[in-house]
């Protein structure tokens, strides 16, 4: 997934010391995807930039392919982060600098590094008649980002943790005792909770992380504070476990992880320090430079990347 709006809005963050428990709702963005596809965006937030390493939370569907064309995001390139693809519904062909050629599937994790750069295409494929999923981003830290290698991973096989009202996938990172064997390069997790109707899930959380949960389907209480699809509910850290209700059989996506301490400049589908490095990997992006390398076998032109803002990109707090 790309970020392919015209005049991306700088997007600053970093650490700041605001722990403890907190119970903020927030309203996804609607952001067009190309021409075709619109996406729930729920981070970067303007009050709320990263939980964790996560730094982009996108929801999309789900969107019936009868009626609509669905995904198609030509070759665009990476910076300092990892993609995780996440899918409910439908599939998806990723095709990465690489040489990586992946179906992406429901229950499977797609894992991206990029490392110093990486360029990938994604659209939808297939027979099926609904795509339905998330695309999320990590932040890599200082000093992993610059010497981690590219790499595409995929994980067919992922660790679950069970309670009284809930089935968790953990996608990335640990769950209680659970953890993935994607294991990421800060300590997070990412987990898809199944909820049953009339159930109180509670999950097992660790107070050093922070977290968040995001309606994937149907609406849930999550700490007497509803919340539906298009919402997320910050929850601070301090946490030993959630409470979640829902009256509806449910989708539940939660995130965590350590708060990112250091100060972060995303701007289009770039992470980077400073103002400088951004300008470098969009010159670098124009120019066709072996920093990103390739993407063969995509049927059209890759993806431009939108002109500078006019003012320099800073870095701020991982808040507002
Ligand atoms: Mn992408």
């Amino acid at each position: 997934m790309s970020n392919l709006d015209l005049k991306p809005q700088e997007s600053v963050c970093g650490a700041q010391a605001d722990d403890g428990p907190a119970t903020e709702v927030h309203d996804a963005v609607k952001v067009w995807l190309g021409k075709t596809t619109q996406v729930r965006r729920l981070l970067p937030h303007k009050r709320r930039r990263m939980v964790g390493a996560w730094c982009f939370v996108d929801h999309y569907g789900p969107d019936d392919l009868r009626l609509q064309q669905g995904m198609r995001v030509p070759p665009h390139p990476h910076t300092s982060l990892q993609t995780v693809s996440w899918l409910l519904e439908g599939t998806v062909l990723h095709r990465d600098s690489l040489g990586t050629e992946a179906l992406i599937r429901p229950g499977e994790l797609n894992l991206m590094t990029s490392g110093t750069g990486i360029a990938h295409s994604e659209e939808s494929v297939g027979g099926g008649q609904l795509l339905h999923g998330v695309q999320l981003w990590v932040a890599l830290p200082q000093p992993v980002r610059d010497i981690i290698s590219p790499s595409f991973e995929q994980y067919s096989r992922l660790p679950r943790v069970e309670g009284e009202g809930y089935d968790a996938t953990v996608i990335i990172g640990s769950l209680g005792d659970v953890s993935s064997a994607a294991t990421g390069q800060t300590p997070l997790v990412g987990a898809d909770v199944a909820l049953s109707a009339a159930a109180v899930a509670r999950l097992p959380l660790r107070p050093n992380f922070e977290y968040a949960a995001v309606a994937l389907a149907g609406a849930v209480e999550v700490e007497e504070h509803e919340i539906t699809v298009g919402q997320m509910i910050y929850l601070g850290t301090d946490r030993r476990e959630i409470a979640i209700r829902t009256s509806v059989d449910a989708r539940v996506l939660l995130l965590g992880g350590e708060p990112f301490s250091e100060e972060i400049v995303m701007w289009w589908n770039f992470i980077g320090r400073s103002h400088e490095e951004i300008v470098q990997a969009r010159a670098d992006w124009e120019s066709e430079s072996d920093r990103f390398g390739e993407v063969t076998g995509f049927d059209g032109p890759r993806l431009p990347a939108p002109p500078m803002p006019n003012t320099r990109l800073k870095s701020r707090g991982r808040t507002a």
